[in-house]
């Protein structure tokens, strides 16, 4: 079995409710956080976690949103770091990752002196390992193996999804993409499909351009169902929404999925949890 939880359901717009985007899976003991917006370490402590317990950290494209906390990763799971042997943090992203990961210590340099002079056992920056990749196998531990695919939410790009297969459960989460062949084809067959979404009904009607700008590089909710319906997955779970879900407007965004995907539709508020046990697919249909 594979659970998923969404620490984080918001966007780039800040919201008193939803943390920035993030996901945690749990598989055969390994915990992966995908994607590191605001406010994440906070939810993950509301899941009794800690980001010393990660297994990797991984990230499916360098907008800010998604990665506004990776600073609160790194230097919390340094401190939090108890074993004198303890390994680097593994994180998966796609190229342009090591050069992030890179300025973000350089930007808590100071942080970072300051602890190493203070404590006797920190004896270097936080450890990291971090592997940049488009496509392929990237992860094979004790019966847990991750691929990747590209996506396309372009200018932004490279930008990546990630398949989480263990004991015959398969996660794949999809970032922001607007639909494409690629994530098609890594989300076939795949117990469930994590998957960003937009209104673009209600976001056409704004009047700054550049908010209404940021429909053609997401997925609306019909695009993310009908993706899932394409790949035959077993459950469609939506988070990142935009604009945030409005109270009471919970079945509007489900009935707008439920017309493209007939199966298990799942959102709702941070925190949400959703298990997904093996033989959750239905046959692709194309
Ligand atoms: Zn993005
Ligand atoms: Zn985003």
């Amino acid at each position: 079995m594979i659970e998923v939880t969404l620490l984080g359901t918001g966007s780039p717009i800040p919201d008193p409710d939803r943390a920035g985007p993030s996901t945690l899976v749990r598989a055969g003991g390994q915990m992966f956080l995908i994607d590191c917006g605001r406010g994440v370490l906070q939810r993950l402590a509301a899941v009794g976690a800690g980001a010393h317990q990660l297994s990797a950290l991984l990230l499916t494209h360098l907008h800010s949103d998604h990665i506004a906390d990776l600073g609160d990763v790194l230097i919390t799971r340094w401190v939090s770091t108890f074993a004198p042997d303890a390994p680097p943090l593994p994180i998966i992203g796609p190229p342009g990752t090591a050069e992030v990961v890179d300025a973000t210590l350089k930007a808590f340099g100071f942080d970072i002196g300051y602890r190493i002079a203070h404590h006797a056992d920190l004896t270097g920056p936080p450890p990291v390992e971090v592997h940049e990749y488009t496509e392929g196998p990237v992860w094979e531990h004790d019966d847990v193996r991750i691929r990747v695919a590209p996506t396309d939410h372009r200018p932004v790009t490279p930008t990546i999804a990630f398949r989480i297969e263990h004991g015959g459960a398969s996660v794949v989460a999809a970032g922001d993409t607007v639909p494409c062949p690629s994530l098609d084809a890594l989300a076939a067959g795949a117990g469930a499909l994590v998957h960003t979404v937009i209104r673009k009904d209600l976001i056409d009607l704004l009047a700054q351009q550049r908010i209404r700008d940021i429909c053609d590089y997401h997925s609306s909710v019909q695009e993310a169902a009908a993706t899932a319906a394409r790949a035959g997955v077993g459950i469609l779970i939506l988070t990142h929404y935009v604009p945030a879900i409005a109270a009471g407007t919970e079945e509007q965004w489900r009935a707008l999925a439920a017309a493209e995907f007939d199966r298990q539709i799942e959102l709702g508020d941070d925190l949400h949890r959703v298990q997904v046990h093996p033989g959750m697919c239905v046959k692709p249909t194309g």
